[in-house]
Protein backbone atom coordinates (compact mmCIF):
# COMPACT_ATOMS: atom_id res chain seq x y z
CA UNK A 1 0.00 0.00 0.00
CA UNK A 2 1.55 3.50 -0.88
CA UNK A 3 -0.12 5.01 2.24
CA UNK A 4 -1.08 3.52 5.19
CA UNK A 5 -4.64 3.32 5.85
CA UNK A 6 -5.79 2.16 9.88
CA UNK A 7 -7.77 -1.06 9.85
CA UNK A 8 -11.41 0.43 10.43
CA UNK A 9 -11.03 3.24 8.87
CA UNK A 10 -13.74 4.88 7.00
CA UNK A 11 -12.00 5.91 4.30
CA UNK A 12 -10.54 2.42 3.40
CA UNK A 13 -9.34 1.35 -0.26
CA UNK A 14 -13.02 -0.34 -1.16
CA UNK A 15 -14.46 3.17 -0.70
CA UNK A 16 -12.31 6.25 -2.30
CA UNK A 17 -15.36 8.92 -1.34
CA UNK A 18 -14.68 12.14 -3.31
CA UNK A 19 -14.65 15.93 -1.95
CA UNK A 20 -13.43 19.50 -2.00
CA UNK A 21 -10.66 20.48 0.51
CA UNK A 22 -7.95 23.34 0.76
CA UNK A 23 -4.74 23.87 2.87
CA UNK A 24 -2.69 26.91 3.93
CA UNK A 25 -0.93 26.37 0.23
CA UNK A 26 -3.63 24.92 -1.63
CA UNK A 27 -6.74 26.22 -3.17
CA UNK A 28 -10.01 24.46 -3.02
CA UNK A 29 -9.67 21.43 -4.95
CA UNK A 30 -10.76 17.76 -5.69
CA UNK A 31 -9.92 14.75 -3.33
CA UNK A 32 -9.85 11.63 -2.41
CA UNK A 33 -10.11 10.19 0.99
CA UNK A 34 -7.81 7.59 2.27
CA UNK A 35 -7.25 6.69 5.61
CA UNK A 36 -6.04 9.95 7.83
CA UNK A 37 -5.07 11.33 4.27
CA UNK A 38 -6.27 13.12 1.45
CA UNK A 39 -4.94 12.57 -1.62
CA UNK A 40 -4.98 15.34 -4.27
CA UNK A 41 -6.72 14.65 -7.82
CA UNK A 42 -5.33 18.49 -8.98
CA UNK A 43 -1.87 17.37 -7.82
CA UNK A 44 -1.98 13.49 -9.33
CA UNK A 45 -3.56 15.38 -12.96
CA UNK A 46 -0.32 17.06 -13.06
CA UNK A 47 1.47 13.80 -13.83
CA UNK A 48 -0.43 13.15 -17.01
CA UNK A 49 -2.72 10.03 -15.60
CA UNK A 50 -6.01 10.94 -16.75
CA UNK A 51 -7.22 11.26 -20.41
CA UNK A 52 -10.09 14.10 -19.93
CA UNK A 53 -10.18 17.62 -18.81
CA UNK A 54 -8.53 17.68 -15.67
CA UNK A 55 -9.44 21.79 -15.12
CA UNK A 56 -12.74 20.16 -13.44
CA UNK A 57 -10.47 18.87 -10.78
CA UNK A 58 -9.69 22.23 -9.61
CA UNK A 59 -12.79 23.83 -9.65
CA UNK A 60 -14.45 24.86 -6.49
CA UNK A 61 -17.20 22.15 -6.99
CA UNK A 62 -17.46 18.80 -8.09
CA UNK A 63 -20.50 19.18 -10.27
CA UNK A 64 -18.46 19.51 -13.81
CA UNK A 65 -15.96 16.27 -12.43
CA UNK A 66 -19.42 14.56 -11.65
CA UNK A 67 -20.58 16.06 -15.04
CA UNK A 68 -17.97 13.62 -16.97
CA UNK A 69 -20.20 10.68 -16.61
CA UNK A 70 -20.25 7.80 -14.53
CA UNK A 71 -17.43 5.81 -17.17
CA UNK A 72 -14.93 8.22 -16.15
CA UNK A 73 -15.70 9.13 -12.40
CA UNK A 74 -15.72 4.86 -12.04
CA UNK A 75 -12.29 4.92 -13.79
CA UNK A 76 -10.68 7.37 -11.48
CA UNK A 77 -11.85 5.48 -8.82
CA UNK A 78 -10.76 2.20 -9.87
CA UNK A 79 -7.74 3.41 -11.38
CA UNK A 80 -6.84 5.43 -7.35
CA UNK A 81 -7.79 1.69 -6.09
CA UNK A 82 -4.52 0.69 -7.91
CA UNK A 83 -2.37 2.90 -7.98
CA UNK A 84 -2.70 3.04 -4.14
CA UNK A 85 -2.34 -0.78 -3.61
CA UNK A 86 1.06 -0.90 -5.92
CA UNK A 87 3.80 -0.09 -4.24
CA UNK A 88 5.84 0.43 -7.98
CA UNK A 89 2.62 2.81 -8.92
CA UNK A 90 2.67 6.50 -10.06
CA UNK A 91 2.23 7.26 -6.91
CA UNK A 92 4.64 5.88 -5.35
CA UNK A 93 7.46 7.77 -3.54
CA UNK A 94 5.44 11.07 -4.41
CA UNK A 95 3.96 12.28 -0.73
CA UNK A 96 3.50 15.29 -1.90
CA UNK A 97 0.50 14.07 -3.81
CA UNK A 98 -0.72 13.64 -0.09
CA UNK A 99 -2.32 15.82 3.01
CA UNK A 100 -3.22 15.12 6.38
CA UNK A 101 -7.10 15.13 6.73
CA UNK A 102 -5.94 17.26 10.31
CA UNK A 103 -4.50 19.43 8.13
CA UNK A 104 -6.90 20.14 5.71
CA UNK A 105 -10.18 22.08 5.65
CA UNK A 106 -13.26 20.24 3.46
CA UNK A 107 -15.81 22.17 1.70
CA UNK A 108 -19.34 21.86 0.12
CA UNK A 109 -18.35 19.37 -2.18
CA UNK A 110 -21.15 20.38 -5.13
CA UNK A 111 -23.05 23.54 -5.61
CA UNK A 112 -26.61 22.27 -4.93
CA UNK A 113 -28.94 23.59 -7.53
CA UNK A 114 -31.78 22.13 -6.07
CA UNK A 115 -33.03 19.99 -3.07
CA UNK A 116 -35.60 17.75 -1.93
CA UNK A 117 -36.31 16.56 1.25
CA UNK A 118 -38.68 13.03 1.28
CA UNK A 119 -40.49 11.36 4.18
CA UNK A 120 -39.66 7.75 3.46
CA UNK A 121 -39.67 6.09 6.88
CA UNK A 122 -42.43 4.63 7.44
CA UNK A 123 -41.13 4.78 11.56
CA UNK A 124 -40.59 8.21 11.47
CA UNK A 125 -44.10 9.45 9.19
CA UNK A 126 -45.76 7.13 11.98
CA UNK A 127 -44.10 8.20 15.03
CA UNK A 128 -45.00 12.21 13.69
CA UNK A 129 -48.54 11.33 13.09
CA UNK A 130 -49.22 9.66 16.45
CA UNK A 131 -47.85 12.71 18.29
CA UNK A 132 -49.64 15.44 15.76
CA UNK A 133 -52.21 14.03 14.75
CA UNK A 134 -54.22 10.80 15.26
CA UNK A 135 -52.36 7.47 16.98
CA UNK A 136 -55.00 5.32 15.80
CA UNK A 137 -54.34 6.35 11.85
CA UNK A 138 -51.32 8.09 12.49
CA UNK A 139 -50.21 7.45 8.25
CA UNK A 140 -52.00 9.73 5.96
CA UNK A 141 -54.02 8.07 3.62
CA UNK A 142 -51.78 9.03 0.81
CA UNK A 143 -48.18 7.85 2.37
CA UNK A 144 -48.27 4.19 1.24
CA UNK A 145 -48.57 5.22 -2.75
CA UNK A 146 -46.77 8.20 -2.76
CA UNK A 147 -42.99 9.01 -2.07
CA UNK A 148 -44.26 12.23 0.13
CA UNK A 149 -41.28 14.80 -0.12
CA UNK A 150 -41.09 18.73 -0.63
CA UNK A 151 -38.71 21.24 -2.12
CA UNK A 152 -36.45 22.68 0.13
CA UNK A 153 -34.30 25.56 0.36
CA UNK A 154 -30.58 24.97 -1.43
CA UNK A 155 -28.73 27.98 -0.55
CA UNK A 156 -28.39 27.17 3.37
CA UNK A 157 -26.92 23.73 3.15
CA UNK A 158 -23.24 23.87 4.30
CA UNK A 159 -20.84 21.54 5.25
CA UNK A 160 -19.66 19.57 8.68
CA UNK A 161 -18.60 21.86 11.20
CA UNK A 162 -20.00 25.19 9.87
CA UNK A 163 -21.97 26.49 13.51
CA UNK A 164 -24.78 27.80 12.91
CA UNK A 165 -27.05 29.97 15.46
CA UNK A 166 -30.47 29.20 16.99
CA UNK A 167 -32.61 30.16 14.85
CA UNK A 168 -35.56 32.67 15.35
CA UNK A 169 -38.99 32.78 14.16
CA UNK A 170 -43.02 32.91 14.85
CA UNK A 171 -44.66 30.33 16.85
CA UNK A 172 -47.92 30.03 19.52
CA UNK A 173 -47.02 28.19 22.31
CA UNK A 174 -50.53 28.73 24.45
CA UNK A 175 -53.44 28.02 22.01
CA UNK A 176 -55.85 30.31 23.65
CA UNK A 177 -52.53 33.00 23.31
CA UNK A 178 -51.48 34.98 20.07
CA UNK A 179 -48.67 33.90 18.08
CA UNK A 180 -45.07 34.93 19.66
CA UNK A 181 -41.48 35.86 18.18
CA UNK A 182 -38.00 34.71 19.50
CA UNK A 183 -35.80 31.74 19.53
CA UNK A 184 -37.25 28.80 18.74
CA UNK A 185 -37.23 26.76 21.89
CA UNK A 186 -37.45 23.10 20.21
CA UNK A 187 -34.68 22.55 18.03
CA UNK A 188 -34.12 19.20 16.25
CA UNK A 189 -32.07 17.28 14.33
CA UNK A 190 -32.92 15.10 11.55
CA UNK A 191 -30.75 11.75 10.71
CA UNK A 192 -30.71 11.45 7.06
CA UNK A 193 -28.90 10.54 4.05
CA UNK A 194 -28.45 12.92 0.87
CA UNK A 195 -28.37 11.91 -2.94
CA UNK A 196 -26.31 13.76 -5.19
CA UNK A 197 -27.69 13.67 -8.88
CA UNK A 198 -24.92 12.73 -11.39
CA UNK A 199 -26.78 13.48 -14.75
CA UNK A 200 -29.20 16.52 -16.02
CA UNK A 201 -32.44 15.79 -17.86
CA UNK A 202 -34.60 17.29 -20.49
CA UNK A 203 -37.83 19.29 -18.87
CA UNK A 204 -40.67 16.73 -19.49
CA UNK A 205 -37.94 13.92 -19.48
CA UNK A 206 -38.39 11.19 -16.58
CA UNK A 207 -36.18 8.36 -14.89
CA UNK A 208 -37.57 5.10 -14.50
CA UNK A 209 -36.61 3.26 -11.42
CA UNK A 210 -34.18 1.06 -13.18
CA UNK A 211 -32.51 3.99 -14.36
CA UNK A 212 -32.28 5.67 -11.46
CA UNK A 213 -28.75 4.51 -10.24
CA UNK A 214 -27.11 5.82 -13.39
CA UNK A 215 -28.40 9.35 -12.38
CA UNK A 216 -27.26 8.92 -8.81
CA UNK A 217 -23.63 9.91 -8.48
CA UNK A 218 -23.50 9.41 -4.58
CA UNK A 219 -24.47 9.61 -0.99
CA UNK A 220 -23.80 12.00 2.17
CA UNK A 221 -24.82 12.22 5.47
CA UNK A 222 -27.46 14.55 6.00
CA UNK A 223 -28.63 16.69 9.05
CA UNK A 224 -32.04 18.36 8.13
CA UNK A 225 -32.00 20.90 11.17
CA UNK A 226 -35.89 21.98 12.20
CA UNK A 227 -37.73 24.09 14.59
CA UNK A 228 -40.54 21.82 16.08
CA UNK A 229 -42.50 25.31 17.52
CA UNK A 230 -42.29 27.35 14.08
CA UNK A 231 -43.01 23.76 11.99
CA UNK A 232 -46.31 23.23 13.87
CA UNK A 233 -47.64 27.00 13.50
CA UNK A 234 -46.36 27.34 10.43
CA UNK A 235 -47.02 23.84 7.97
CA UNK A 236 -50.89 24.10 7.33
CA UNK A 237 -51.60 24.03 4.68
CA UNK A 238 -48.78 24.17 2.36
CA UNK A 239 -46.07 22.32 4.57
CA UNK A 240 -42.37 23.21 5.80
CA UNK A 241 -40.91 26.58 5.31
CA UNK A 242 -38.78 28.66 7.81
CA UNK A 243 -38.85 25.69 10.80
CA UNK A 244 -36.51 23.82 7.64
CA UNK A 245 -34.67 26.13 5.59
CA UNK A 246 -32.22 28.37 8.29
CA UNK A 247 -29.69 25.39 7.87
CA UNK A 248 -29.37 21.45 6.21
CA UNK A 249 -25.59 20.44 7.08
CA UNK A 250 -24.09 17.58 4.97
CA UNK A 251 -20.75 15.85 5.44
CA UNK A 252 -18.15 16.26 3.08
CA UNK A 253 -17.23 13.19 1.40
CA UNK A 254 -19.22 11.70 -1.47
CA UNK A 255 -19.22 8.22 -1.02
CA UNK A 256 -20.07 6.91 -4.78
CA UNK A 257 -22.88 4.55 -5.39
CA UNK A 258 -19.76 1.90 -6.42
CA UNK A 259 -18.71 1.83 -2.81
CA UNK A 260 -21.69 1.23 -1.56
CA UNK A 261 -23.04 -1.69 -4.38
CA UNK A 262 -21.72 -4.81 -1.95
CA UNK A 263 -23.93 -3.50 0.88
CA UNK A 264 -27.34 -3.39 -1.11
CA UNK A 265 -30.25 -5.18 1.03
CA UNK A 266 -33.42 -5.36 0.48
CA UNK A 267 -36.22 -3.12 1.66
CA UNK A 268 -39.30 -3.91 3.83
CA UNK A 269 -42.48 -5.45 1.94
CA UNK A 270 -44.85 -2.41 -0.03
CA UNK A 271 -48.13 -3.21 1.22
CA UNK A 272 -50.51 -2.32 -1.20
CA UNK A 273 -48.78 -2.64 -4.22
CA UNK A 274 -47.61 0.53 -5.55
CA UNK A 275 -48.37 1.89 -8.93
CA UNK A 276 -46.51 0.61 -11.72
CA UNK A 277 -43.87 4.05 -12.49
CA UNK A 278 -42.64 2.71 -8.80
CA UNK A 279 -42.39 -1.08 -9.02
CA UNK A 280 -38.96 -1.77 -9.02
CA UNK A 281 -36.36 -4.89 -9.63
CA UNK A 282 -34.13 -6.23 -7.49
CA UNK A 283 -32.01 -4.71 -4.47
CA UNK A 284 -32.02 -1.14 -4.10
CA UNK A 285 -31.94 -0.33 -0.05
CA UNK A 286 -28.30 0.09 1.52
CA UNK A 287 -27.51 -1.37 4.83
CA UNK A 288 -25.79 1.90 6.59
CA UNK A 289 -25.27 1.81 10.27
CA UNK A 290 -26.02 5.52 11.40
CA UNK A 291 -26.00 7.22 14.73
CA UNK A 292 -26.26 10.81 16.27
CA UNK A 293 -24.17 11.77 19.25
CA UNK A 294 -25.20 15.02 21.13
CA UNK A 295 -21.93 16.96 23.11
CA UNK A 296 -22.79 19.06 25.82
CA UNK A 297 -20.75 22.28 26.01
CA UNK A 298 -17.09 21.16 27.63
CA UNK A 299 -18.78 17.80 28.10
CA UNK A 300 -18.28 14.23 26.26
CA UNK A 301 -20.05 12.69 23.26
CA UNK A 302 -23.32 10.75 24.42
CA UNK A 303 -24.73 8.57 21.37
CA UNK A 304 -28.44 9.24 21.35
CA UNK A 305 -29.64 7.12 18.04
CA UNK A 306 -28.53 4.31 16.39
CA UNK A 307 -30.63 3.68 13.28
CA UNK A 308 -29.69 2.08 10.14
CA UNK A 309 -30.31 3.18 6.00
CA UNK A 310 -31.99 -0.07 5.18
CA UNK A 311 -35.32 0.70 7.29
CA UNK A 312 -36.60 2.98 4.30
CA UNK A 313 -39.69 2.44 3.42
CA UNK A 314 -39.44 4.28 0.05
CA UNK A 315 -36.24 3.65 -1.34
CA UNK A 316 -34.22 5.99 -3.79
CA UNK A 317 -34.62 4.65 -6.99
CA UNK A 318 -38.81 5.14 -6.01
CA UNK A 319 -37.89 8.76 -4.85
CA UNK A 320 -36.34 10.09 -8.47
CA UNK A 321 -39.14 8.11 -10.22
CA UNK A 322 -41.48 10.53 -8.35
CA UNK A 323 -39.59 13.45 -9.07
CA UNK A 324 -39.21 13.17 -12.40
CA UNK A 325 -42.69 11.24 -13.78
CA UNK A 326 -44.25 14.35 -14.42
CA UNK A 327 -41.63 15.76 -16.40
CA UNK A 328 -39.57 17.73 -13.85
CA UNK A 329 -35.82 17.85 -15.12
CA UNK A 330 -33.07 17.12 -12.43
CA UNK A 331 -29.75 18.74 -12.64
CA UNK A 332 -25.93 17.39 -11.89
CA UNK A 333 -25.61 18.04 -8.06
CA UNK A 334 -29.02 18.40 -6.63
CA UNK A 335 -29.58 16.51 -3.44
CA UNK A 336 -32.21 14.53 -2.16
CA UNK A 337 -32.99 13.85 1.55
CA UNK A 338 -34.06 10.68 2.58
CA UNK A 339 -36.50 12.21 5.48
CA UNK A 340 -35.26 11.61 8.84
CA UNK A 341 -34.71 7.72 9.23
CA UNK A 342 -36.37 6.29 12.66
CA UNK A 343 -36.23 2.21 13.23
CA UNK A 344 -38.68 0.31 15.25
CA UNK A 345 -36.81 0.34 18.66
CA UNK A 346 -37.45 3.50 20.52
CA UNK A 347 -33.08 4.14 20.34
CA UNK A 348 -33.41 4.42 16.69
CA UNK A 349 -35.44 7.00 16.26
CA UNK A 350 -33.47 9.68 14.14
CA UNK A 351 -34.75 12.86 15.58
CA UNK A 352 -35.41 14.36 19.31
CA UNK A 353 -39.01 14.62 18.94
CA UNK A 354 -39.26 11.28 18.56
CA UNK A 355 -36.30 9.96 21.34
CA UNK A 356 -37.86 12.55 23.75
CA UNK A 357 -41.49 11.75 22.84
CA UNK A 358 -42.73 15.80 22.19
CA UNK A 359 -40.48 16.97 25.32
CA UNK A 360 -42.52 14.26 27.58
CA UNK A 361 -39.28 11.84 27.75
CA UNK A 362 -36.53 14.01 28.31
CA UNK A 363 -33.04 11.81 27.55
CA UNK A 364 -30.43 11.61 30.94
CA UNK A 365 -27.43 12.76 29.77
CA UNK A 366 -24.00 12.03 31.00
CA UNK A 367 -23.64 15.29 32.85
CA UNK A 368 -26.29 15.06 35.09
CA UNK A 369 -28.84 17.00 32.33
CA UNK A 370 -31.56 15.95 30.35
CA UNK A 371 -32.31 16.84 26.60
CA UNK A 372 -35.79 17.17 25.34
CA UNK A 373 -34.50 19.19 22.25
CA UNK A 374 -31.11 20.56 21.22
CA UNK A 375 -29.73 23.46 23.86
CA UNK A 376 -27.07 26.33 22.71
CA UNK A 377 -23.43 25.03 23.41
CA UNK A 378 -24.48 21.66 22.02
CA UNK A 379 -22.46 19.96 19.46
CA UNK A 380 -24.57 17.19 16.95
CA UNK A 381 -22.91 14.27 15.00
CA UNK A 382 -23.96 12.00 12.94
CA UNK A 383 -21.83 9.39 11.47
CA UNK A 384 -22.74 6.06 9.17
CA UNK A 385 -20.70 3.04 7.74
CA UNK A 386 -21.15 -0.30 6.55
CA UNK A 387 -19.64 -3.59 7.01
CA UNK A 388 -19.39 -6.88 5.40
CA UNK A 389 -17.01 -9.79 4.82
CA UNK A 390 -14.32 -7.62 6.30
CA UNK A 391 -15.05 -5.08 3.62
CA UNK A 392 -15.75 -1.41 5.74
CA UNK A 393 -16.58 1.94 4.05
CA UNK A 394 -17.78 4.95 5.84
CA UNK A 395 -19.11 8.62 5.60
CA UNK A 396 -16.96 10.05 8.13
CA UNK A 397 -19.52 12.79 10.33
CA UNK A 398 -21.72 15.48 9.44
CA UNK A 399 -21.34 18.05 13.04
CA UNK A 400 -22.69 21.10 13.85
CA UNK A 401 -22.45 23.39 16.86
CA UNK A 402 -25.11 25.29 18.10
CA UNK A 403 -24.83 28.89 19.06
CA UNK A 404 -27.06 31.27 20.76
CA UNK A 405 -29.56 33.12 18.82
CA UNK A 406 -28.28 36.19 16.97
CA1 LIG B 1 -36.34 16.35 6.82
Amino acid sequence: MIINIPENSDFSIHNIPFGIFSTQDRSPRAGVAVGEHILDLAAVAELDVFDFNTAVLEKEVLNDFIGLGKEITKKVRRDIQLWLQDDTSILANKPELFVKRSEAQMHMPVYVNDYTDFYSSIEHATNVGKMFRDPENALLPNWKHIPVGYHGRASSIVVSGEPIHRPKGQTKPKAEEPPVFGPTQRLDFELEMGFITGKNTALGESVSTAEAEDHIFGLVLFNDWSARDIQKWEYVPLGPFLAKNFASHISPWIVTLEALAPFKVHGPQQDPKVLPYLEYEGLKNYDIHLEVGITPDNGSEQTVCKSNFKYMYWNMAQQLAHQTVNGCNINIGDLYGSGTISGKDENSYGSMLELAWMGTKPLKMKDGTERKFILDGDTVTMRGFAEKNGKRIGFGEVSTKILPAK
